[in-house]
């Protein structure tokens, strides 16, 4: 009888909250963890600076990214994959230590993955010729032996540091075409990191359940990522950094991670370590908080987008 009576009641609100539910849900639910990986560590410094590594301004800048994210997102859950200078889970390789970093960003639920790195270009190689050197040779046998002089130029060699400057945004290089997935496990030429000398193993298309995942990754991971990074890349040339051509594709071995992570991810170059006058601006309070507020910004940017589903938001990962 008490059932009878409160069944219009019952229905009322079965009515309503569904609606009311799902919209707030849907509001909160776009960005709950969002995993910072600090790149390198420990016995990986990545690219070495004249005074600094690049695991020790990756690590500053990650943790202070963490902290303002944290600030402006009170309800986003942080996961870092390291928080000291080792490698993360205290892996003894670097491909242990990258496998860790994909299968904690996968285990914690991570809705997005933003992997800081620095960049390195090499020295610039000059020679010069500094004189001749007279050698003596001889040909021919016998009666026939001739003495030949000639003159060899002699060189002087050296370098000069690489004046490559700015930021780069990467995300895993994909073609858009489902049909050529199968390009995703091509090697393409590393440069300037030191990742690309771990020997972790690259996806295989021929297994069903990594294609799965390239085709997930193809069809919605990737455009999610690809419109962060932009945001990101459109934000540090409004701050002045050089423009080095915007959001940019790679495959090699080092981002392999970021094909790894079940979410949308990208892998951000802060700076050059190469580069003196970088390595300062990456190393000093405002350039470490000038990063940090970039990133924020494209992550607001980014937040507003999955909200009002300019990019679509998708539901929780296959893998
Ligand atoms: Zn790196």
């Amino acid at each position: 009888m008490k059932q009878k009576l409160l069944t219009p009641t019952f229905w009322l609100i079965a009515f309503l909250l569904p609606s009311s539910c799902f919209t707030q849900q849907s509001q909160k639910k776009v960005l709950r963890t969002i995993v910072i990986d600090p790149g390198h560590g420990g016995i990986d410094p990545g690219a070495r600076g004249s005074f600094s590594t690049e695991a020790e301004v990756s690590l500053a800048v990650s943790m202070k990214l963490g902290k303002a994210i944290g600030q402006e997102f009170p309800d986003t859950k942080i996961v870092y994959t390291r928080t000291t200078d080792v490698l993360p889970g205290n892996k003894s390789n670097k491909t242990e230590a990258l496998r860790y970093r994909a299968d904690l960003a996968n285990s914690s639920g991570g809705d997005l993955f933003i992997a800081i790195h620095c960049n390195s270009a090499p020295p610039i190689r000059h020679s010069e010729v500094v004189g001749y050197k007279t050698v003596t040779t001889y040909r021919g046998k016998g009666k026939k032996k001739k003495r030949v002089t000639k003159k060899v130029p002699q060189y002087r060699y050296w370098t000069t540091p690489n004046a490559a400057e700015g930021t780069e945004t990467y995300i895993w290089a994909l073609n858009k075409n489902d049909a050529k997935v199968n390009s995703v496990s091509k090697i393409e030429e590393d440069y300037g990191e030191i990742d690309s000398t771990s020997t972790i193993t690259l996806p295989d298309p021929s297994d069903p359940a990594e294609k799965a995942r390239m085709l997930i990754y193809a069809q919605n991971y990737f455009r999610k990522s690809l419109t962060f990074a932009d945001l990101i890349e459109k934000g540090f040339q409004s701050q002045g950094r050089t423009y080095r051509g915007g959001v940019k594709q790679r495959n090699d071995k080092g981002i392999w991670v970021l094909q790894a992570t079940g979410m949308p991810s990208v892998l951000v170059e802060i700076g050059f370590m190469s580069n003196r006058e970088e390595e300062n601006y990456i190393n000093g309070e405002k350039g470490e908080d000038e990063i940090v507020a970039n990133i924020v910004n494209a992550l607001k940017d980014y937040k507003q987008k999955l909200e009002s589903r300019q990019i679509t938001s998708d539901d929780k990962k296959a893998f």
